[in-house]
């Protein structure tokens, strides 16, 4: 069974006494207090060895376990504002590490106005295990994955595919010679960057949004699934950094890695047509590129594969 399987069949069922829950099939909970706030939560965990290298700095893990987070709450159009961090700590865990650890859980707390007020630490035998959860204030709107229409126009924003090329350096399995474009990979796995204000400035345009962190392909296909429709990308409009422009130019067989890698944490949203020319006036600190149109089909077609001579394995990051 994989993750959603799961998560639908045991989770699920429990979760239908709050409809702000969204069937545990959205990025966060919306949840409505009795003074009519909307609070937004979210919780990630992460592994050592599965979303992050058990050797990368420590303030680095701590930044990405914040911004991992604090994408959950962009794609929701949502404030962030307080966090609780429960850690599973292997018993070697020393001084220095938990230093570095806390100074950068402490420059993102500043870098987006955000405080901790809880959370958790026990001991394992297992590998290091962090997990938070971002709690945001919702406006009058929110936006969710299941109000996309046919005929919608698809954006992504940012650049799609450093994260998970950023893996590949870092691990070794792909060589960068360019030192400038290695280091840019590689910062875009350790340290992605929530599009909160996007997220926010996209509340009353955007249908439908979530984040891209399984895949753009596998994530598009969940807004998919959530709209009870289908889309139709090329693959040659998808956005691409200098660095993963160079990297697909050398193996034209990364460009399935950039689209169903996963780890970008950028925003992936729908709009009518008619909100194109707003889109294009948005200033929300990151630039949006339309790559497909909703249609009434199930599943993710990229209308360009062939030509590009790509093949894909849409079903992104698999944890089961
Ligand atoms: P995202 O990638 O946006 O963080 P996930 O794919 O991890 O979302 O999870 C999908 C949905 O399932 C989310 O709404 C999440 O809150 C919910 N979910 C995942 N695991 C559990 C669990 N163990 N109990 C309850 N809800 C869960
Ligand atoms: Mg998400």
């Amino acid at each position: 069974m994989d993750e959603f399987g799961l998560i639908s069949k045991y989770f699920a069922p429990i979760a239908v006494r709050e409809p702000g829950a969204l069937g545990l099939r959205d990025d966060a909970a919306v949840l409505t207090l009795s003074d009519g706030a909307r609070l937004v939560c979210t919780t990630d965990a992460m592994v050592a060895g599965v979303h992050f290298l058990a050797d990368d700095p420590p303030g680095d893990i701590a930044r990405k376990l914040v911004r991992v987070n604090l994408s959950d709450l962009a794609a929701m159009g949502a404030r962030p504002r307080w966090l609780l961090l429960a850690l599973a700590l292997p018993r070697t865990t020393d001084d220095p590490w938990l230093a570095a650890f806390s100074a950068g859980l402490a420059a993102d707390c500043a870098a987006f106005d955000v405080a901790l007020v809880g959370g958790d630490t026990v001991a394992t035998d297992g590998p290091l295990t962090l997990s938070l959860t971002a709690l945001g204030e919702g406006g009058a709107q929110v936006l969710t994955r299941s109000e996309a229409q046919g005929g919608d126009d698809i954006y992504v924003s940012g650049t799609i595919g450093d994260g998970a090329l950023g893996l590949l350096v870092a691990q070794g399995k792909l060589v960068c010679k360019d030192e400038n474009a290695r280091n840019a990979l590689i910062a875009g796995y350790r340290v992605p960057q929530p599009r909160l204000a996007l997220g926010q400035a996209l509340c009353g345009i955007a249908t439908a949004c979530q984040d891209v962190s399984d895949g753009l392909l596998a994530d598009l296909g969940h807004l998919c699934t959530a709209s009870d429709l289908g889309a139709r990308i090329t693959a040659a409009s998808v956005p691409l950094s200098d660095a993963a422009r160079a990297a697909v130019r050398m193996d034209p067989a990364l460009l399935a890695t950039v689209l169903s890698g996963g780890d970008d944490y950028e925003l992936v949203f729908t709009a009518p047509p008619a909100a194109r020319e707003r889109l294009e006036g948005l200033e929300a600190g990151v630039v949006i590129r339309r790559i497909g149109v909703m249609t009434q089909g199930g599943g993710v077609e990229v209308s360009d594969a062939d030509i590009l001579r790509i093949s894909l394995e849409n079903k992104g990051f698999q944890h089961f």
